[in-house]
């Protein structure tokens, strides 16, 4: 199993600065998904094209459900039903 080319793309994370090297699975002439920096395991959209970098920006910040949202979600599905 040789290696299948010196086509190493390299990104800078925009959430911590790390730098991540896209997975061999990436095709790298033709690519528009994420990619998951692995010391922050922040979450970034990628797009690639010709082997280079064309685009990429934060998908979503590390973001817990807090208990008042989901206090939030019940009491609106509740008054959905309440309405009908
Ligand atoms: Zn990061």
């Amino acid at each position: 199993m040789g290696l299948k080319g010196d086509k190493v793309v390299k990104i800078d994370c925009l959430l911590c600065g790390e730098t991540i090297t896209l997975p061999e699975y990436v095709d790298k002439e033709q690519y528009d998904g994420e990619v998951r920096c692995e010391n922050c395991l922040g979450r970034l959209r990628v797009r690639l094209a010709g082997s280079k970098v064309r685009k990429y920006k934060v998908v979503s910040e590390p973001k817990a459900f807090t208990y008042v949202d989901l206090v939030k979600l019940a009491q609106q599905s509740r008054q959905e039903s309440a309405e009908q």
